[in-house]
């Protein structure tokens, strides 16, 4: 068949057929057989994407709306950012500060976004409680480390306009008390401690999801990659390698590995950016010792291109950052050193840890730096939810919710989706240059703002 859509990085990003070699994926057995899409099949709903936002609409249409859906994964489930991300179930997802979200949405709209954020942690603990998900919940609250003494007052900027205006409960902690309560390192000036959020499994989670859509009755196909996506008489077809799905409604759920030229509608609309992430062997008590480490919550740092890292139930510490713009396995090489040079020198009692696993993946970015979740105008059977900004552990599946209650026509699900959330999100300018743009923005941020 022919294939219409194509990609902006090297095809070793797309590589569907072959697990990630994470960390994550190495500690569970392999992923659950579930036949791909064969034959002509029909539906109410087809979802593309099995990550959080596809599978927690799929479970909630079949759960609590009884609709017929299919779920079309082009991987095993989980096999984009769900299975594969830091784990940190936390807030927000967005580019903005706090501050500019304000500026630029006005204080009301920006409570509706936070209430949302604050309704996906709700909802993380309950599809723990309630579907069975054991996900390693892990730590209570989490840390935001200013890298540079300058970036210090910024938390408290931040603190005092989380907890006085979004009910946030936040404590700036100065460079000394920080180590007291998390850990040594040659970039603590301070911390801002937020008692929302938690560390998790992320591949758990996906396939628990899964498990429980699976369980309400909904169908999920594996290794589906819809290469072609036409509509006619009303209906929308869907096709894979193997078979042809027609559904009255689709909810494209692809993420950062959303294709290009497969609909329209969504092309030039994301940013692909990669986040790569190491994690070292076990660290003994004494190792932990060195670098003062007392911390279960996951932690993060004041960059825009920021570190994120924690510590994993069986004391491997998990360190991320920003990836390269090509995706090349050569590049991805070259991401592993630089990733593993940086650990050794943000925590130098651990310079020559071993490094046990490296992988990578992308966060979506789009041009106004806020999600996109809703339905097509131009086409009211298409439902869309994409845009995290590497935060979509906790908003990816609260989406999927919304997006469920929307498809369903639920009391009034799509007027109390947040402002800010809502919309297409603008195309960039100039789509085929997006990568230079990110080049350019990383050169900034590298060297003016954030000093790596
Ligand atoms: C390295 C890394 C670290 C991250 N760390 C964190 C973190 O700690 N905390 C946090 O909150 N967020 C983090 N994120 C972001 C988070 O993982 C995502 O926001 C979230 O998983 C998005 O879920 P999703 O379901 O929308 O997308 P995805 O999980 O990416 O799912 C999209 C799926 O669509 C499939 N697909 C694409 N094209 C097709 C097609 N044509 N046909 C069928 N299927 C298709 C893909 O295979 C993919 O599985 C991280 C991301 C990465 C890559």
């Amino acid at each position: 068949m022919e294939d219409r859509s194509y990609r902006l990085y090297d095809p070793a990003m797309y590589d569907f057929r072959t697990a990630a070699e994470s960390y994550w994926e190495a500690s569970l057995p392999g992923p659950e057989r579930l036949a791909p899409l064969s034959g002509s099949e029909s539906c109410d709903v087809a979802v593309i994407g099995g990550g959080y936002t596809g599978l927690s609409a799929a479970l909630h249409l079949a759960r609590d709306h009884q609709v017929d859906v299919r779920v079309l994964e082009a991987g095993h489930i989980g096999w984009g950012a769900s299975g594969r991300n830091g784990g940190f179930c936390t807030m927000a997802p967005t580019k903005l500060s706090t501050k500019d979200l304000i500026l630029r949405y006005g204080l009301e709209a920006a409570k509706a976004f936070f209430d949302s954020q604050k309704a996906g942690l709700e909802l993380a603990l309950a599809l723990e409680r309630d579907e069975g998900i054991d996900f390693d919940r892990q730590g209570e609250g989490v840390f935001v480390v200013a890298h540079q003494a300058s970036r210090f007052e910024e938390l408290e900027t931040e603190a005092a306009l989380l907890s006085g205006q979004f009910g946030f409960e936040t404590e700036v902690l100065p460079p000394e008390e920080f180590q007291r309560v998390g850990h040594a390192s040659s970039e603590n000036f301070g911390a801002l401690l937020i008692r929302s959020g938690f560390g998790l499994h992320p591949l758990k989670y996906a396939r628990g999801l899964a498990r429980a859509a699976l369980l309400r009755g909904a169908k999920l196909h594996a290794h589906s990659r819809v290469r072609d996506w036409t509509r006619a008489g009303g209906r929308h077809l869907l096709e894979t390698d193997g078979g042809r799905l027609q559904a009255r409604r689709v909810l494209f759920a692809a993420n950062g590995f959303t294709p290009e030229g497969l609909s329209p509608a969504f092309d030039g609309r994301t940013l692909p950016v990669i986040s790569n992430i190491v994690t070292t062997r076990p660290l003994t008590e004494a190792e932990l010792a060195d670098q003062s480490w007392r911390t279960e919550n996951p932690l993060s740092n004041t960059r825009t291109l920021l570190f994120y890292y924690r510590l994993l139930p069986d004391r491997r510490l998990l360190f991320g950052a920003r990836g390269d713009t090509s995706g090349t396995p050569a590049a991805g090489g070259r991401m592993r050193a630089w990733l593993t040079r940086r650990l050794g020198e943000v925590f130098p009692a651990w310079r020559e840890v071993e490094i046990s696993h490296f992988w990578r993946g992308f966060v979506c970015v789009t041009r106004d730096l806020t999600p996109a979740v809703g339905r097509l105008e131009e086409d009211p059977g298409v439902f869309y939810g994409f845009g995290y900004h590497g935060n979509g552990v906790n908003a990816a599946p609260w989406t999927g919710r919304a997006l469920a209650r929307m498809i369903a026509g639920a009391g009034d699900a799509e007027t109390e989706l947040p402002e800010i959330l809502r919309g297409p999100a603008p195309r960039f300018p100039l789509p085929a240059l997006r990568l230079w743009l990110l080049r350019s923005a990383n050169l900034y941020y590298r060297l003016v703002k954030d000093k790596y």
